[in-house]
């Protein structure tokens, strides 16, 4: 079965075609900057990746685009679109009604639709790309993927605020989490790599990129993650400030002048690691200046690592211990350096990183000692083929029940 993977941005559209029977991606590719001038495409996998400057006012003409890349030209993976047997939305936000993967139908849409205050940007976007899908491929199952679903497991301990409880009553104001996919793609494969059931190990899995986040998963079943009501809270990111002081909000508010808009959009797009270095979101431009003797520079990076630690903390007693610490993502697949810094320390804690196996570079890998009691492991995620395992799942499912 191939399954076309959506992962609809504001001004983007990301995809992948999969092939589940060979786990092989057949294709690949993102449109950027749709509804601008400046709007491209990307298509092709490694070497053969092209890009071409094209207008596309729209999630549909990006998607038209789209189509016709992967079924026409060079490039082209399939012959005709009668080869997608199926398409896997990625979709931020399922809020409280979503606790697994759904094939999509007017009343999840409804429900997506509902739910677009919790997550305006993304929701959003997603819709645009379901509707695309119903204009050019009307006749193809669609299931929604949720980030959020992983997190169903989470108690009330851990995803209620201590603020008064009307305004989870309200509003629906709790912590829901992100980047679940991710997690739940880590977990299964940590438990994979180390030949145990995911039932007997506890877990905590670290989502290093530009975003940020981690999650705690107790014998199989997230108990806690760090992302909040919001992706804003949490650990310190490339641009977002991660958990801060709350009161500092209104203090910027009446010392700057600034809406609370303004003050959202410092906390999401100036802060963390370009916040403080005042160089870059980019780790590898912050770790150059760093090495160069920039202090900002440096502060950033150990703020960046100590915000890791803490986490890792708290997860260790929040479980009563840990087996496995699983890295990924930009930042925890790809920088010795920070995971030296986020591991400094942590020997009394029976947490030991190998420090030559930590140099090493690429794929899945354990980078523990041996004698660690604690497994520390780099898997590149893969949210993708998460997505596609999940509608391929439901799919087959509905078909045998239609039998
Ligand atoms: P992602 O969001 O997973 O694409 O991760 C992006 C982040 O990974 C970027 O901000 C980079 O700082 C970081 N990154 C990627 N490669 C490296 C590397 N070799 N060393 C340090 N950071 C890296």
């Amino acid at each position: 079965m191939n399954v076309l993977v959506l992962n609809a941005g504001s001004s983007s559209l990301k995809y992948q075609l999969v092939n589940l029977e060979t786990r092989s991606v057949l294709a690949k590719g993102i449109c950027e900057r749709v509804g601008s001038d400046e709007a491209f495409h990307k298509h092709g996998i490694d070497d053969n990746e092209v890009v071409i400057d094209a207008p596309m006012a729209d999630h549909n003409e990006a998607m038209a685009l789209v189509l016709e890349a992967l079924t026409s030209g060079e490039n082209k993976a399939i012959d005709s679109l009668d080869q997608i047997d199926a398409i896997g939305h990625r979709i931020v936000q399922g809020g409280k009604y979503f606790d697994r993967s759904v094939l999509i139908d007017d009343a999840v849409i409804d429900k997506i639709a509902e739910l677009a205050e919790l997550a305006p940007l993304h929701n959003g976007a997603a819709l645009m790309g379901i509707e695309a899908c119903r204009t050019y491929m009307a006749d193809k199952p669609m299931v929604a993927v949720f980030d959020t679903s992983y997190f169903h497991t989470l108690q009330p301990k851990a995803y209620m605020y201590p603020i008064p409880y009307e305004y989870y009553e309200k509003y629906g104001i709790r912590k829901y989490g992100a980047h679940g996919t991710s997690h739940r793609y880590l977990a299964d494969r940590a438990a994979e790599m180390l030949d145990e059931q995911i039932d007997d190990l506890k877990i905590i899995t670290c989502h290093l990129g530009n975003g940020c986040s981690m999650s705690a998963i107790d014998h199989g079943l997230a108990v806690d993650t760090s992302m909040g009501l919001t992706p804003l809270d949490g650990l310190m990111m490339g641009t977002r400030s991660g958990a801060i002081d709350p009161a500092i909000v209104p203090f910027l508010i009446e010392h700057e002048g600034l809406t609370s808009q303004e003050v959202n959009d410092i906390l999401n797009k100036k802060s963390g690691l370009l916040g403080i270095s005042g160089i870059s979101n980019d780790l590898r431009s912050v770790r150059t200046a760093s090495e160069e003797g920039n202090d900002r520079a440096q502060l950033a990076y150990e703020m960046y690592s100590n915000s890791v630690k803490k986490y890792i903390g708290q997860y260790i007693a929040v479980m009563g211990g840990v087996d496995a610490i699983v890295l990924s993502a930009g930042v925890g697949e790809n920088c010795d350096k920070m995971r030296r810094m986020i591991f400094a320390g942590l020997q009394p804690l029976g947490i030991v990183l190998d420090l030559e196996k930590n140099k090493g570079r690429g794929g899945e890998r354990v980078i523990s000692t041996d004698d660690s009691a604690v497994q520390i492991l780099v898997i590149p995620t893969n949210e993708e083929y998460m997505i596609a395992r999940d509608t391929f799942d439901l799919v087959q499912e509905s078909l045998s029940a239609d039998i």
